[in-house]
Parts: C-alpha cells; structure tokens; sequence
C-alpha cells in the first residue's frame, strides 16, 4: 500500500463576512494515493471549490494540515506557496484562465518558462502535450479564436507542462456542451492511465464516472472510508453513482 499522495488532517477553513461566521470545511480528512483519479462531488455551495483551492495552495486553511507527497502545504509563505504551486501542481479552472493576448502555444509556454530549465525541452513538451490534447494544429490561434472545448484543453496543456505531481481541477467542463466535455474529459482519462495523480471537483455523473473513486463533500466533511468506486466495466455506473450520492443528500 501506498503511502497517501495527498493528505489532510483536520483541515478548517472559515470564512467570516461581517458578523457572522461559516465554516466550509470542517476538521476534513482526506487521502488520495498516487495514480488515483479522485472526484470530489457536493452540492452547490458545499465548498468544493474551497478545498480544491485549499489542496492546491491557492488559498490558506484557518487551521489543519495539508501533505502532497510529504511536502507540508500548511504553514508557508506566499512565495513559498507560489513555488510549491509551480513545481507541485497543474491547475485548470473553469474559465480556463487564458491569457488572450497570446496563442495557444504561447499561453502553454509561459507556464513552462516561469521554472528555471531548458526552454528547448519546455518548447518540445509542449508540442508533444498540445498534438496528445489534439490541439497541435491550433498553437498560433488566441484564446478567442478557438471553441471552449478546445479552450480547455490548452488550459490543460498549460498545466501539465511543468509535469505537476498533481493535476487538480474544479468543474471543468462547466461551460461545455456535452461532446465538448466528452473530449476534455477524455483527456483527463488518458493522462491519468499514463499515471498523472488527479483530483477533480465535478457536479456531473458523467464526468464523475471518468474518475476512480468519488467522494462527497458534505457539511465541511468528506468520508475516505464512504468514497465510491467507479467500476468502469459496469453499464449503468451513472444510476449506480446516482443511487449512491442520493443516499447521502445530493
Ligand atoms: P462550491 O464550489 O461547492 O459550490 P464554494 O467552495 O465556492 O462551493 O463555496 C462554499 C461556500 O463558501 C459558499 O457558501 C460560498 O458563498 C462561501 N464562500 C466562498 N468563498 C468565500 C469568500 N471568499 N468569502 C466568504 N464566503 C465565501
Ligand atoms: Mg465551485
């Protein structure tokens, strides 16, 4: 057995707006293993996003400990943070995030110059990653000269390219139509058969299937030990999942 990848103990994080007080996550346990494809399903407003971003350092917990591969997240500075990020993490947002003065390649390439290295070798990656995400034909193209599809999967080549540890991401194919999310989706499969560690926030069952275990967030908790296991052999994994998180309030 695998030592957990990424682990939380009694992870807190609240947020206070005037006088009041709200607890999103809740002294919140998790562990996710190497190679694991994780889903982190909840209802609107349960705090996904909050603890994606928690995991990923992009925000800061009131209290507990984070781990990704025994590097504590917990605790660090700012600067220390943004280089944890950029060596540890790829993280593709809903809005992909693009910036639209550049091209697709260009958007990729920045991430991958911000690491000191071979900018040959960042250049070549990122062909490799853009024909894999079958976008290689639109690397001169802006961000707005493209389909959201398309879109989101040069948010996922960007970031890959400092090959993260961890690929997280929070609903991202929330703005797709279906066969545009079947295509980004199945990207997050391929890079997660060649071993890529992901963890992705979804209020989709499709997307939810893509994955190999689903947790859910609930009341600031989630359960390892309660998580379901997709079984991608069985012809009705969508009822079953459904089935399963109507069990728990969904
Ligand atoms: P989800 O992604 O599951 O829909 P979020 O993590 O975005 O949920 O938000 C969880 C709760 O925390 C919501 O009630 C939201 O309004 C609240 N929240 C999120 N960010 C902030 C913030 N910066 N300040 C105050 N409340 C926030
Ligand atoms: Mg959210």
């Amino acid at each position: 057995m695998n030592n957990p990848f990424i682990r939380t103990e009694a992870l807190t994080k609240t947020y206070r707006t005037g006088l009041s007080e709200n607890t999103i996550i809740n002294h919140l346990n998790l562990s996710v293993n190497t190679g694991e494809f994780a889903v982190i399903m909840g209802n609107s407003g349960s705090g996904k996003s909050t603890l994606l971003y928690l995991l990923s350092g992009l925000d800061t917990p009131g209290s507990g400990k984070i781990w990704i591969d025994d590097i504590p997240v917990h605790g660090k500075s700012e600067k220390a943070l943004a280089i944890m990020r950029r060596k540890m993490i790829g993280f593709v947002f809903q809005d992909n995030n693009l910036v639209h003065t550049l091209t697709i390649r260009e958007n990729i390439l920045v991430a991958g110059y911000l690491l000191p290295g071979n900018r040959k070798l960042v250049n070549e990656y990122a062909a490799t990653l853009m024909m894999e995400l079958g976008i290689g034909h639109l690397a001169n193209r802006f961000p707005t000269q493209v389909s959201g599809g398309e879109l989101q999967r040069a948010a996922i080549a960007r970031a890959m390219i400092n090959r993260p540890l961890v690929l997280m991401a929070d609903e991202p194919t929330g703005n797709l139509n279906s066969d545009a999310s079947g295509k980004v989706l199945e990207c997050f499969s391929a890079l997660n058969r060649s071993g890529q560690t992901i963890v992705m926030v979804t209020h989709d069952l499709k997307s939810a299937c893509h994955g190999n275990r689903v947790l859910f967030l609930k009341d600031g908790k989630l359960s390892d030990e309660d998580s379901y296991t997709v079984s991608h052999a069985h012809p009705d994994m969508e009822t079953q999942l459904f089935n399963w998180l109507k069990q728990r309030g969904w």
